[in-house]
């Protein structure tokens, strides 16, 4: 008698997201990624807030810009 194998999406992971706790399947967990896919997610968004790119100075090369105080001094209706 043969039985049907478990796909294996419905198999959740042995050891749980590291942020949340919670099991998350096993397929997302041997592709590498220690989160489930909700914190994963965030955790995604959280390292592209931290960049952007931009003119450093006016009529300057577009640049990768990792410094929010540099953002505020290119801004040419900064006040302060
Ligand atoms: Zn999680």
């Amino acid at each position: 008698m043969t039985q049907t194998k478990t796909k294996a999406k419905h198999v959740l992971a042995d050891t749980p997201c590291i942020m949340c706790d919670e099991l998350y399947p096993a397929a997302r967990r041997n592709l590498g990624y220690p989160t489930c896919t909700e914190c994963g997610d965030r955790v995604a968004a959280e390292v592209r807030s931290k960049w952007t790119v931009a003119q450093e100075y006016n009529k300057g090369n577009y640049q990768l810009i990792t410094n929010p105080a540099t953002l505020r001094g290119i801004n040419p209706k900064r006040t302060t």
